[in-house]
């Protein structure tokens, strides 16, 4: 798709929370790519983390620590697969490293962050996230800092 570029370690950790996130990560010396979708509760306090093909993995919960994947006795794998130690991985490379690897690419895959409608125009698709909720999202420029109780 068009414009589908890797984000930033700033974009990313925006786009993991900002409601029904699903990204691609691609390891662009082997072309290895696995796809995780991150959707917030209806109370907005937790997040459920899937992994493509796979289901739910662990759960993300609001305040300091959120960028920890906590595993539960519903999850898929354990804590040990392959699955949720990337996971884990990436989180650490966001909050601690502050950097991801050159070799790898994190990019939406093709719907809205927020919602997650299909993104249809450049624009949107060059975002990651349809017009309404780009809005929505930059309106509250505290809101992924404030997830993580940085803020
Ligand atoms: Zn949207």
């Amino acid at each position: 798709m068009r414009n589908r570029k890797p984000m930033t370690v700033e974009e990313l950790k925006q786009f993991i929370y900002a409601g029904k996130s699903g990204f691609v990560m691609t390891n662009t010396k082997t072309g290895a790519s696995r796809e995780y979708l991150v959707v917030q509760s209806r109370d907005k306090k937790r997040w459920y983390v899937c992994k493509q093909f796979v289901g739910y993995i662990g759960t993300l919960f609001a305040g300091p620590g959120a960028n920890v994947l906590m595993w539960s006795p519903n999850s898929k794998v354990s804590q040990l697969s392959e699955e949720f130690t990337t996971f884990t991985w990436l989180m650490k490379q966001l909050w601690e490293k502050a950097a991801l690897p050159e070799t790898l690419h994190v990019t939406h895959n093709g719907n809205c962050g927020r919602c997650g409608r299909k993104l249809t125009d450049d624009k949107s698709v060059e975002l990651g996230y349809g017009p309404h909720c780009w809005k929505m999202l930059s309106k509250d420029i505290d809101f992924w800092p404030r997830v993580v109780g940085e803020k």
